[in-house]
């Protein structure tokens, strides 16, 4: 016979009659109890792998500079090979439009994964709640040290959690701008604290976000100021996986007694512990049913399985499943086959339509743009040797990490050309603009507006060539 399991936590309090007439109800503290297992795992991996990224990439170099940095004074993002411009948003568009579709799919097949490993808000409070019973200890001993009055050690392990988590803030904010600021620029300020007033701006501002969304905030974030808590329903169907607590087999529910076969006497497996609450970094009892404030963490199965292991029942009693398996007790082979249906299928399919746009852009993207505008101040006038010469003014973005020179050939009218040097060197992503003069004979046109072509081409790649349309003017 298995032992019985260990703590009972006290009954909830039913509500007085204060509560009752009160309009808005006050935040009740969560004390979050930590837990380990399979799942928790899988959430420290996530936290440790979308860290490691956040934290590492301002310190990675490529072709001697920042490999990742969207430079906001000049405009332009670096991303590893590739400089992208403001007129790159098409790019960042699809991006955008790959993180919904990813999310409906993803949603759609497996509840709020995003919001149970990846969110942002998941993490850094996962991260905050660490440190904070690193310093302050697991929930039993916080509930009780918040109830005590304020004494020397109190407040001495208040001033350090605090002090940890704004440290804590400090450094993400000081990496959040890195991405914006070049790194080396921001600690060469360090010493004399000689940052811009933007960079003040964010590193202040960015830094109190933190700490007061991780560290104050927490679950008031998810439960009041996401949206995507309201609108997650629309994604879900019956064979949506969610983290479920199995009445069936769970009911009716209470303290398995030393030495006492429960099932004889008509008890489910479910024992009335409370630990799937404690543990519950929203505060909500799963067993009332899927409600909007469960972020999918799966920290109650890691609890419930651990009881489950001392009251020497299966695990599973709160688990993923899907409603329609839930109903028609389906296994695994049911749940997987009921993957692909119309909603996920669709979701998938449009998934995958911007995902090969996203690619094939990235993959013709050519690193060159040119604009030509014709010099409205002069129609085309006639020159020294019989010929009509029109003006423009030519601007050349190279969008490679490489000097380059670029070659052009006009087309359009017979004897059109190009007036003087037909090159031009332009810096590694630089942008130069400059005056180009056309000059085509008299006798090509007739008076008026004509059609003609400039191409632009890179003398060391062929391939990286921009043909531009533009008009050449005969005066009458
Ligand atoms: S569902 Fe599991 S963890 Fe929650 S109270 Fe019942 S036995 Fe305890
Ligand atoms: S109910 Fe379970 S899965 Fe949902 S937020 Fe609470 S602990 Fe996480």
């Amino acid at each position: 016979m298995s032992d019985p399991v260990p703590e009972v936590p006290p009954p909830e309090a039913p509500p007085s009659a204060e509560d009752d007439h009160r309009l808005y109800a006050g935040r009740k503290q969560i004390y979050v109890r930590s837990i380990s297992g399979y799942f928790t795992n899988w959430r420290w991996a996530l936290v440790w792998l979308t860290q490691i990224i956040f934290y590492g990439l301002p310190w990675l170099t490529w072709n001697d500079r920042q490999a990742v940095l969207l430079h906001i004074v000049e405009r332009k993002f670096y991303i590893f090979g590739g400089v992208f411009w403001p007129h790159d948003v098409f790019y960042l568009a699809l991006l955008l439009i790959v993180s919904a579709y990813s999310l409906f799919f993803f949603t759609a097949i497996a509840g709020r994964l995003w919001c149970g490993y990846a969110c942002p808000q998941t993490v850094y409070t996962e991260i905050f709640l660490w440190i904070e019973q690193k310093i302050e200890g697991d929930h039993n001993q916080r509930m009780k040290r918040d109830k005590a009055p304020m004494s020397g050690r109190k407040l001495a392990l208040r001033a350090a959690k605090f002090s940890a988590w704004g440290l804590f803030s400090l450094w993400t904010s000081f990496t959040f701008v890195a991405y914006f600021s070049p790194l080396s620029e921001l600690l060469a300020a360090v010493p004399t604290l000689a940052f811009g007033p933007w960079e003040w701006f964010w590193l202040l501002f960015y830094a109190a976000f933190t700490f007061l969304l991780a560290g104050v905030l927490r679950e008031q974030v998810c439960l009041f100021m996401c949206p995507y808590a309201r609108f997650q329903s629309v994604m879900f169907d019956q064979d949506t996986l969610v983290i479920t607590y199995d009445e069936q087999r769970g009911e009716p529910r209470g303290v398995h007694r030393k030495n006492e076969d429960a099932k004889a006497a008509g008890k489910g497996d479910c024992v009335d512990c409370g630990i799937c609450v404690h543990v519950c970094p929203t505060g909500i009892d799963i067993r009332k049913g899927l409600q909007y404030a469960c972020i999918g963490c799966a920290a109650c199965i890691d609890a419930c399985d651990q009881v489950m292991d001392k009251v020497g029942a299966p695990h599973g009693l709160i688990r993923y499943t899907t409603e329609h398996a839930l109903k028609n007790k389906w296994g695994n082979k049911e749940i997987l086959a009921h993957v692909r249906r119309p909603r996920t299928l669709v979701y998938g399919a449009l998934l995958l339509v911007v995902i090969s746009a996203f690619i094939w852009g990235l993959a013709t993207r050519v690193p060159l743009r040119v604009d030509i505008i014709r010099d409205r101040g002069v129609l085309g006038r006639e020159v020294e040797d019989g010929m009509i010469e029109n003006v423009y003014q030519l601007q050349i973005m190279n969008m490679t990490e490489g000097a380059r020179r670029f070659n052009f050939a006009v087309e359009g009218l017979e004897g059109l050309r190009v007036e003087g040097d037909n090159t031009v060197s332009i810096g590694a992503a630089e942008t130069q603009t400059f005056i180009l003069s056309l000059r085509a004979p008299t006798s090509a046109g007739e008076p008026g507006a004509h059609k003609v072509f400039l191409t632009t081409t890179a003398e060391d790649a062929p391939d990286t060539r921009v043909r531009e349309k533009t008009i050449f003017f005969f005066p009458r």
